[in-house]
């Protein structure tokens, strides 16, 4: 999960759609914008990937004034739950969540020396909340490795080193400068020992983020270190692996605590293609998927950033929210208008189950499943959620 520290940033209006350039206000806050930057090895799919995550028309259908840069992709988080909340209050439409992805350089061995591109890729990896790396498991004599041969831990170190050796740079830079500071004050102590421990970790050849509570990030925010950001793993594999869960399995604890996809890059991208859902069907049984890599790309992508949904249905549209885990009632309400937050009276909850299981809001009332909350309520994921406010008595999302 993304580390507490890098929500300050989470409803930056000007960022809300990444890379978008002068959108009305409205949309300010529709989109937290937090993004998943996309690293890897050249040749492990990173392209083919991108492709099929920027070519599905979520945001073109949802928000037609977003530009997008050519660079991010934004799908749609999948959530049966908004079909559903559709027909139960006759919506004429539904809005899912999203989850952006950024399409970054490829990292080759002595990147974090200036090799490849170096230090665009560690600047634009900066800039992503987390990183979701690209491991080649497919095998295809056609398409060269660049070390040579398939192995998906050496291309794990590979990567993993190069992030560790920037931020070694990082924090050699910045250790005199936090010497001199805690010589002379002494709350400026902590940075310095904490940062004298991630030094120490990095030098073990741990990662800042699966070193997890022996460093405090909040306190190294400032360095914006690369491994201190919490990590998805993308394996790019064929049938043979896609088919064969003790592979997987094996694969997956490499990774782990991460969250672990599995997919098959190609075959997403040509599922892209297709428009009836037959075919759909019979090419993802061909690789033996239940359903697009995309869709659990989407979600262990909310999951790695943290995020959850809150939900609002009416006659208009049944809408997901992204709201960061642990988000309070009238920061939730913040996410649909500025004001609903500063204006924040309580919020009318029901959980998604109980309001399905009613059959209606009327029904869930009666039965004294809505709750009325106040300002400390902690939202949970799949809550169905109107907000009163001052500014007018009620709203619907
Ligand atoms: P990148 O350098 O990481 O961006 O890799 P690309 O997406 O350009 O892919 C490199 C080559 O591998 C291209 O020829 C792709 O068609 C091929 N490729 C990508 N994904 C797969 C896959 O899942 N299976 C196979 N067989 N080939 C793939």
């Amino acid at each position: 999960m993304v580390p507490a520290g890098q929500w300050a940033g989470w409803r930056e209006s000007d960022t809300a759609v990444p890379g978008r350039a002068g959108a009305g206000r409205a949309l300010d806050s529709l989109v937290v914008s937090l993004t998943l930057g996309i690293v890897g090895l050249p040749n492990v799919g990173k392209s083919t990937l991108f492709n099929a995550l920027t070519r599905n028309d979520v945001l073109a259908a949802n928000y037609p004034f977003a530009t997008i840069e050519p660079n991010v992709g934004v799908v749609p988080l999948p959530d049966d739950r908004l079909d559903r909340l559709a027909e139960l209050f006759h919506a004429e439409r539904t809005v899912p969540a999203t989850v952006s992805f950024v399409d970054i350089a490829g990292i080759v061995k002595g990147a974090s020396e200036g090799a490849g591109l170096g230090n665009k890729f560690l600047a634009n990896i900066r800039e992503a909340n987390a990183i979701c790396q690209v491991i080649r498991v497919f095998d295809d004599p056609d398409v060269v490795h660049v070390d040579g041969r398939i192995d998906p831990t050496s291309d794990i170190e590979t990567i993993n080193t190069e992030l560790i050796l920037a931020d070694l740079q990082t924090l050699d830079k910045a250790l005199p400068r936090l010497e001199k500071e805690a010589r002379t004050r002494k709350e400026s102590r902590p940075a310095l020992e904490n940062a004298q421990r991630a030094k120490e970790i990095l030098d073990s050849g741990e990662t800042l983020f699966s070193a997890g509570k022996d460093v405090d990030t909040e306190l190294l925010r400032e360095l914006s270190l690369l491994t201190t950001k919490p990590f998805l793993y993308v394996f790019n594999a064929d049938e043979g692996v896609l088919t064969d869960d003790a592979r997987r399995e094996e694969l997956a604890k490499l990774v782990a605590p991460a969250d672990a996809v599995f997919l098959d890059a190609k075959v997403e991208a040509e599922l892209l293609e297709l428009d009836d859902e037959e075919s759909v069907r019979e090419l993802l049984e061909s690789v033996g998927q239940p359903e697009p890599g995309l869709y659990a790309l989407a979600r262990a992508g909310f999951h790695t950033l943290g995020l959850q949904t809150y939900l609002t249905a009416g006659p208009k549209e049944a809408r997901a929210w992204t709201i960061p885990q642990g988000a309070t009632a009238p920061q939730a309400a913040g996410v649909i208008h500025t004001d609903f937050e500063r204006n924040f009276i309580k919020a009318e909850v029901v959980s998604y189950a109980d309001l399905v299981e009613a059959g209606s809001l009327v029904a869930a009332r009666s039965a004294g499943k809505v709750r009325m909350e106040g300002k400390d309520y902690v939202m949970a994921d799949g809550d169905v959620v109107e907000f009163r406010h001052g500014t007018t008595s009620k709203s619907k999302g």
